[in-house]
């Protein structure tokens, strides 16, 4: 056996990040961080049990819910140096234009291999799925899917217009889709009146579900026109059975509905079992514009308020440094330290980890939920100098374990 096959940590963890033993229930501990002693062997967990003290903090690895690498690192070439949507949407059709194979291969290699050593083990990436750059994008992610499985869990999502989805294109995209086990996706923007949205959506949800494949859509991603997106997607939901996952991303502007309306909006999201990615960066950078004056209104999900409804919403980073927006790099926790300011989190609460953890996994349908317990994957991050300051300080200095095996730098 080699020795990296069996091994040991001591480290403080969220309680609801791991699964005690059944009669082994200790109090929990102020600051939400229990202090466990973590064993594996041959890749897997084999106990988890509580000891008296420990160093630094432990977590599972973590997922990111909504990406772009078919994009990433372009903003150098393609700069949105106004920060406004309209721009950001007029530099990626640029970009676009002038997408190749080898462009899009050494941008998703190079975001994979950041997202490998910070401690991702899954990622959803939307790609732009119609126009020239299209074709390429998928071959080089499709290809990248199978090269990186065995380290990272590669999701794909068809970014279209939502209208394309009715169009002979759209069905032939719909069926590579479906090959590579991937998502449906769509942009569906405000204001989003009268029927032809609906007849879209109607298209889109019945040809995900003929397929099987998830639905991911880019929704209420603005300043105005609270929720119009999502009232549609519920009408036509309404009228028709869908048993696919559905996840509604951005979702941004219902934070500017009245408490009564958003609740019982969360209400009807939550019977319909729609899921939200909230994307708090690239709206913060992107949404509430007012010209050259700071922002007083910040469009971005209301991710409290769904989650009290019992909607499952997850945290994601969105672009990295491409016209949408200048920053990120792949780090989860690097996120968590931007968002839980920006979205007034509380991570040390009992369900606080959740949108950067488990309600991810949950959402993505991901095999592990992400909980450590005896059988899961020896998959781990460790900050070995820990508490939550430390982790909310960026970007912390980690050590990752994947399958029972240390990442080296
Ligand atoms: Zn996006």
């Amino acid at each position: 056996m080699r020795p990296q096959d069996a091994g040991t940590l001591r480290g403080r963890c969220p309680t609801s990040l791991v699964d005690l033993p059944p009669g082994v229930a200790p109090e929990r501990p102020a600051d939400g961080l229990l202090s466990v002693e973590l064993r594996w062997m041959d890749g897997r967990i084999t106990s988890v049990l509580p000891v008296a003290d420990a160093q630094g903090m432990v977590l599972p690895r973590l997922v990111e819910p909504h990406a772009h690498l078919d994009k990433a690192f372009s903003w150098t070439d393609y700069p949105n140096r106004s920060g406004t949507y309209a721009g950001a949407m007029e530099a990626n059709m640029r970009e676009h234009r002038t997408r190749t194979a080898d462009r899009v291969q050494e941008r998703s290699e190079r975001a994979l291999a950041l997202a490998w050593r910070h401690g991702l083990r899954a990622i959803r990436t939307h790609i732009d799925s119609l126009g020239p750059g299209a074709a390429c994008s998928w071959e080089v992610l499709t290809e990248r899917r199978q090269q990186w499985k065995k380290r990272i869990e590669l999701q794909l999502v068809a970014l279209v217009p939502i209208a394309h989805w009715s169009t002979p294109e759209g069905e032939q995209l719909a069926s590579q889709v479906a090959a590579a086990e991937g998502v449906i996706g769509g942009v569906i923007e405000p204001p989003c009146r009268g029927r032809a949205p609906r007849q879209a959506l109607r298209h889109l949800l019945a040809l995900a579900e003929r397929l099987g494949c998830p639905v991911d859509l880019h929704i209420d991603e603005a300043s105005e026109h609270p929720a119009a997106g999502v009232r549609q997607l519920l009408r036509v939901l309404s009228t028709m059975e869908v048993s696919v996952p559905i996840t509604c991303s951005h979702a941004s502007s219902l934070s500017l509905l009245n408490p009564g309306s958003l609740r019982r909006l969360g209400e009807r999201m939550a019977e319909h079992h729609l899921q939200v990615v909230a994307l708090p960066l690239t709206n913060g950078w992107l949404l509430g514009r007012r010209g050259q004056a700071t922002p007083v209104q910040r469009p971005l999900a209301p991710i409290r308020q769904l989650r009290d409804r019992g909607v499952c919403v997850a945290v994601g980073g969105d672009n990295v440094q491409d016209p949408w927006f200048p920053g990120g790099n792949l780090d989860p926790l690097a996120l968590m330290a931007m968002s839980v300011p920006l979205a007034q989190l509380a991570p040390w609460d009992e369900e606080g980890m959740a949108p950067f953890s488990t309600d991810a996994a949950r959402l993505l349908g991901l095999a592990w939920d992400g909980v450590l317990r005896p059988g899961a994957p020896a998959d781990l991050i460790h900050l070995p100098a820990g508490g939550w300051p430390e982790l909310l300080s960026t970007p912390p200095q980690r050590k990752v374990l994947a399958g029972g095996v240390w990442v080296q730098d």
